[in-house]
């Protein structure tokens, strides 16, 4: 699929590994020479700031969507292409999925996950049909992705689901997994009611 703008979630800090920031810097400056436009969450600091920083140096364009409150701290990257100020966090998210053809994640704590998550949980009940990743930077999500195995075989997440899950170790790869993203999936509406009937 054509990738017009994709949605980056990453944590506000920069990680304790080199390659962390590293990732970010050339996730940022690839989006920018594919012409792919950058959604994040309008911070200048951290991974964020350095995903912005190296996508706005190689001329790309640059969306940060930013609650009021954390504007009013004083945390949101200055010269980005566009800066959309929101009341809530609810209303980042829902604008965030809306302007993006597709959501990936990097290395970050709580807000990253949560951020990635939820996204994840709309794919899956239907809600929308766009392709979401991990970007397993150092093998940081290898746990993570070890734990949604388990969930899947515990039964409480469909196989079908668990693989559009995607994931990969370096940016290029990542996005050549977008583009031939095809969405087909019963949603987990349907997958429940399955596992009732079985
Ligand atoms: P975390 O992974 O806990 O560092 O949180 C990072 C995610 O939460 C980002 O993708 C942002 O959307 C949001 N976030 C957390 N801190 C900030 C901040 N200082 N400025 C803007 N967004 C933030």
């Amino acid at each position: 699929m054509k990738l017009k703008r994709i949605c980056v979630f990453c944590g506000s800090s920069p990680g304790s590994r080199p390659e962390y920031a590293a990732a970010a810097r050339k996730l940022g400056g690839l989006l920018a020479r594919r012409k792919i436009g950058l959604v994040f969450g309008g911070g200048k600091v951290g991974m964020m700031g350095l995903l912005a920083q190296a996508a706005l140096e190689n001329g790309g364009e640059v969306i940060g969507v930013i609650p009021r409150a954390l504007h009013e701290r004083k945390v949101a990257f200055s010269g980005l292409t566009d800066l959309r100020v929101v009341n809530t966090m609810h209303e980042r998210k829902a604008l965030m999925a809306e302007l993006a053809d597709g959501f990936a994640a990097l290395p970050g704590g709580l807000g990253t996950l949560e951020e990635i998550f939820e996204i994840l949980t709309w794919a899956q009940l239907g809600l929308h049909a766009k392709p979401c990743g991990l970007l397993n930077v150092a093998g940081y999500f290898a746990p993570l992705l070890a734990f949604l195995d388990r969930v899947t075989g515990e039964g409480f997440l469909d196989a079908a689901h668990r693989s559009t899950i995607m994931t990969a170790e370096h940016p290029e790869e990542l996005l050549r997994q977008f583009e031939a993203y095809c969405p087909a999936l019963a949603d987990k509406a349907e997958w429940a009611l399955g596992m009732m009937d079985s």
